[in-house]
C-alpha cells in the first residue's frame, strides 16, 4: 500500500469549480510548463519532497489515474496526458467506449482503491452507493441454477464506470503535484541514438501543435489500443510478444430508468462453455438507473434494435431480464462492444526493456470483462508501482511484479475462455475448466462451496482454496441432477 508523504493531503478535494475542464498546455518546455492550469499550492513540506523530478502518465483512464496517485509520493511532478477532453462530470467519453457497459468492481479491487485513496468507499456510500453483501445483493443464474441467497462477508458497491472514474479523478487531481493536460494525443516515445536503452519522454499533439515533453519515467496507461507496440518499434525497440485467447464475447448494453421493484442490486445469467452461449447482467447503478447488458459468447451477439434486444432477453433461461425490460423505460439506445479477447503483452520477458518506461492496465493486459478483473488488476498494479518505486528497482523488475499480479486472473479467465475456442487446448486449462464446471454444478446446493468460490472470484483468496481436500471431494461426488432452477 502506498503511504502518502507526511503532510500531503490525499483526502477527497473537489476540482476548482471555476475550471471544470482542466486542460491547457502552452509550451513544450518541460514539466514546469505542463498543467499549470490547475494551480494548487504544494502541501508537501520541502524537506520531504520526493527525489525524482518528473513522471508522465499516458492516459487518464482508470489505470492512469491510479498510477498517478502512486507516483505522486515519489516524483516532484506527475503529468497525466489524455487525448480526450476531460470535464469534471461523470460523462461518457470517446476514449473509454467501454464506459457505456456495466463495470463490476471485485472486492479486492475496492479494498485496493480504498488503500490508494482512503475514504473513497465511505464517500461513495454518502453519494448513495452503499456497501452491500455480495451474496445478498447480487445473484447469478448458473447452468445448474441460482446462486444461493446468503451472506458471504464480501462487500460490494454498484456504480457506473463514469461515476467511479469521476470520483477517483477528483481525488487524484486534488493532489498538489499531479496535473492533467487533456486534448493531448501522444504519438511517440522519445529515445536517443541508434541503439537506445532508455525512454526520456513523449511526443504528441496538443491543439494541432507538435509537443515533446521530457520525463524521468513514462507510464503507458493508454488502454487497449495497439499503440504501445508501435511506439516501441518507432523508438528503436522490438515490439513485445503477446499471448491471446479470444472467446468472441459481445456485450450489448442499454441504460434504463428505475431500480428493480423487489430491491435486488444485480442479477445475471452466466455463460459457460460449451453449451450456455447467452448471458446477461442487470446492474443497479447510482441515480436510480440500471445498466442492462445482454451478452453472447463464441460469436453470438445480441442485436441493438428494440425487438432484437427484447427477444434475446426472452431467450435466456430465466425471465427476470425480459420482465425488467417490459416494465422500465430505456434512457439510451443499445450499444455493442465486441473486442473482448484476453491479450497479454509479455513485457516481463523482453530482454531489452528500456529504462524510463513501464506499462500498466489494459495497455499491458486485457481480460475478457465477463470476469470483472480489469479494474482490480489495474489497482493492484498501482500499488505495485508504489512498492517498486520504494525499492528503486529496474523497469524490467516492475514488469515482473506486474506479471505476478496478472498470472492468476489470466489463468482464471483463459482456462474458461479456451473452452470456447477452436484452439487445441493444453491439459491444464482443460482440466481447470472441467473441475470448475463440477464445482459450479454444486454451487446452488452448497452454501459453503459458494462462499469459498465467491472469495476466489473476488480475488480475496487464491484459487488454490478450491483445491482444498473438502472442496476436491465435493467436485468428485456424483453431480446433482436435475439442476436447481428455482427463481429467487
Ligand atoms: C465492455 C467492457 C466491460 C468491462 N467491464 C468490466 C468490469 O465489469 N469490471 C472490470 O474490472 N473491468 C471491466 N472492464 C475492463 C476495464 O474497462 C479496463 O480494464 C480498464 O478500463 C483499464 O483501464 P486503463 O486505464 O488501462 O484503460 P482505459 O480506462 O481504457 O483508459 C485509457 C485512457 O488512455 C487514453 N489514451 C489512449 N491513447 C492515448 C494517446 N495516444 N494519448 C493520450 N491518451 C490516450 C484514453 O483516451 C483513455 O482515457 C470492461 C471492459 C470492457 C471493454
Amino acid at each position: 500500500m502506498t503511504t502518502p508523504q507526511a503532510g500531503a493531503d490525499t483526502s477527497p478535494q473537489p476540482l476548482p469549480s471555476e475550471n471544470p475542464s482542466v486542460r491547457g498546455c502552452d509550451t513544450d518546455a518541460g514539466p514546469g510548463s505542463v498543467g499549470a492550469h490547475v494551480p494548487q499550492p504544494s502541501r508537501i513540506p520541502a524537506a520531504e519532497k520526493p527525489r525524482r523530478e518528473h513522471a508522465i502518465v499516458i492516459g487518464a483512464g482508470f489505470a492512469g489515474l491510479l498510477a498517478a496517485r502512486a507516483l505522486a509520493d515519489h516524483f516532484g511532478q506527475v503529468t497525466l496526458l489524455e487525448r480526450d477532453t476531460i470535464t469534471d462530470d461523470a460523462a461518457f467519453r470517446r476514449g473509454t467506449p467501454q464506459s457505456h457497459h456495466a463495470h463490476y468492481l471485485l472486492e479486492r479491487g475496492a479494498l485496493t482503491l480504498e488503500a490508494l485513496l482512503p475514504g473513497l468507499r465511505g464517500d461513495l456510500t454518502t453519494a448513495g452507493v452503499p456497501v452491500q453483501d455480495f451474496g445478498e445483493a447480487m445473484r447469478f443464474f448458473l447452468p445448474s441454477g441460482w446462486t444461493p441467497l446468503t451472506t458471504t462477508g464480501i462487500g460490494v458497491q454498484s456504480l457506473s464506470r463514469p461515476f467511479l472514474e469521476q470520483q477517483i479523478r477528483r481525488r487524484v487531481l486534488a493532489l498538489p503535484n499531479v496535473t492533467l493536460t487533456d486534448g493531448f494525443r501522444v504519438d511517440g516515445l522519445v529515445s536517443h541514438g541508434p541503439e537506445p536503452t532508455s525512454i526520456r519522454g513523449v511526443r504528441g499533439h496538443l491543439d494541432g501543435t507538435r509537443k515533446e515533453i521530457g520525463a524521468d519515467l513514462v507510464v503507458v496507461a493508454a488502454g487497449r489500443g495497439p499503440q504501445l507496440s508501435t511506439w516501441l518499434t518507432t523508438a528503436g525497440f522490438s515490439p513485445p510478444r503477446e499471448r491471446s485467447v479470444d472467446a468472441q464475447v459481445a456485450y450489448t448494453t442499454r441504460l434504463f430508468e428505475g431500480h428493480p421493484e423487489d430491491g435486488w442490486t444485480a442479477r445475471g445469467v452466466l455463460a459457460y462453455a460449451p453449451h450456455a452461449h447467452r448471458a446477461c447482467g442487470i446492474v443497479a447503478v447510482e441515480h436510480g438507473r440500471c445498466l442492462v447488458t445482454l451478452a453472447g459468447a463464441a460469436g453470438e451477439k445480441c442485436p441493438v434494435d428494440d425487438t432484437g434486444f427484447q427477444s434475446f432477453a426472452e431467450s435466456l433461461p430465466d425471465t427476470f431480464a425480459a420482465d425488467y425490460l417490459k416494465t422500465h423505460r430505456p434512457l439510451t439506445s443499445a450499444r455493442r462492444f465486441v473486442d473482448h479477447g484476453n491479450r497479454w503483452r509479455l513485457l516481463h520477458r523482453e530482454r531489452t526493456w528500456p529504462s524510463g518506461l513501464v506499462a500498466v492496465g489494459d495497455a499491458l493486459c486485457l481480460f475478457n470483462p465477463i470476469y470483472g478483473q480489469g479494474l482490480t488488476v489495474a489497482a493492484l498494479q498501482a500499488q505495485a508501482l508504489a512498492a517498486w518505486l520504494e525499492r528503486h528497482e529496474s523497469t524490467r523488475q516492475f514488469q515482473r511484479r506486474a506479471a505476478r499480479i496478472i498470472r492468476i486472473p489470466w489463468l482464471m479467465a483463459t482456462s474458461s475462455d479456451l473452452a470456447w475456442t477452436t484452439k487445441r487446448t493444453q491439459v491444464l486449462p482443460r482440466a481447470a475448466h472441467w473441475y470448475l464446471g463440477r464445482l459450479i454444478n454444486r454451487i446452488p446446493h452448497d452454501l459453503d462451496l459458494y462462499r469459498r468460490f465467491a472469495r476466489v472470484q473476488h480475488m480475496r483468496t487464491s484459487p488454490m482454496a478450491l483445491l482444498a481436500p473438502t472442496v476436491l471431494a465435493k467436485a468428485l461426488r456424483p453431480q446433482p441432477i436435475p439442476p436447481a432452477q428455482v427463481a429467487p
